[in-house]
């Protein structure tokens, strides 16, 4: 069975370890966000192909949620020295090898998807990653700041201001001229099932249905369609999705995503919708299932992964 997943970072890691945990034989893609990537000190950084690259190679801290297990920060103390800004970004020595690799690949022509694969090699996730778009398709943040209207990085936002300055408006910055990378159109279509992660609703998986072509891909796809519910009991389980909401104008629980995400049957992208088993929401068109979504453990998603598949069925 072919399964394609729509995914961002953290809690697209932690559900990808749970699918391939279930389906250990079939053909598992992910089709990752790339909104979230900046090039910082010159080097090319993908914040969420890195978060799901290192977790599912077994490398990721999962105590910090992001980069490397023993780490060691001796190069941003060095950059600290100089008083070479940005600070505000965490980048460690090891992660730094990952993001020098990339960098020195993409400047010798390579494309994203190419250098997403040789990076693969080394930590063997067992699931095939695709960025959502070889080309630059940043997030920016519309924000009063110091008196003005502004955009500002995603990154920016999210990691110097805590997402606390509140959000105008996302803009993907270079989106009209963005491509689906190589091989994402197929992985839809060819699918005998896609998943939409339980990832960020507006900054993960509506980041990648802006790519141009990615959304119609879905729409398309003879496979049923199952999306999980990031959202429990009206918050984020981990997180600051509840900041990104109410800038596109949706309520923050599973009932408001499921509606934002919409059914297939007039316009939208879901078959299904699970949410978990304390919620109750109703999706004009979809089928909706109440099952455990907290991704507590490997064994847990693993069965939020079979109910999806269940209900794709
Ligand atoms: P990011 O790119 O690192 O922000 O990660 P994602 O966008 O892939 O996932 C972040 C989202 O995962 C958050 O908005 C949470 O709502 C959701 N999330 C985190 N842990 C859990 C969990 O245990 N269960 C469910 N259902 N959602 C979760
Ligand atoms: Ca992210």
């Amino acid at each position: 069975m072919q399964i394609t997943i729509l995914a961002g970072g953290i809690g697209g890691a932690k559900f990808l370890r749970g699918v391939r945990a279930a389906c250990p034989g079939d053909g598992l893609t992910a089709v990752v966000n790339t909104g979230d990537d900046v090039t910082l000190h010159g080097l090319r950084i993908c914040p969420d192909l890195d978060s799901i690259m290192y977790t599912l190679g077994d490398g990721a801290d999962d105590e910090r949620g992001w980069g490397r297990k023993d780490e060691s920060w001796r190069i941003k103390e060095e950059l600290s020295t100089y008083g070479a800004e940005p600070s505000w970004f965490g980048l460690g020595d090891l992660d730094i090898a990952t993001h020098l690799v990339r960098t020195r690949m993409l400047d010798a022509g390579y494309s994203l998807t190419d250098v997403t694969a040789a990076l693969c090699e080394r930590w063997r996730p067992g699931v095939r990653l695709l960025p959502m778009s070889d080309e630059r398709c940043e997030t920016h943040v519309v924000v009063d700041l110091d008196g003005a209207r502004r955009a500002i990085h995603f990154q920016e936002w999210w990691i110097r201001h805590h997402a606390a300055l509140p959000a105008q408006a996302f803009v993907q910055v270079g989106v009209d001229d963005a491509l689906p990378a190589a091989g994402v159109l197929s992985a839809i279509g060819a699918a005998d099932v896609v998943l939409l992660a339980p990832s960020n609703p507006v900054v993960s998986i509506g980041t990648i249905l802006g790519v141009p072509g990615i959304r119609d891909a879905i729409l398309a796809t003879p496979a049923p369609v199952v999306g999980l519910s990031p959202i429990i009991g009206g918050a984020p389980v981990r997180g600051m999705a509840d900041a990104c909401l109410p800038a596109i104008g949706v309520e923050v629980s599973a009932e408001g995503v499921g509606c934002h995400y919409g059914s297939r049957k007039n316009g939208g992208l879901l078959d299904g919708w699970l949410i978990h088993h304390t919620d109750s929401a109703a999706v004009p068109g979809v089928t909706v299932r109440e099952v455990a979504l907290l991704m507590t453990d490997d064994a847990a998603t693993a069965a939020m992964v079979r109910a999806a598949l269940e209900l794709a069925r």
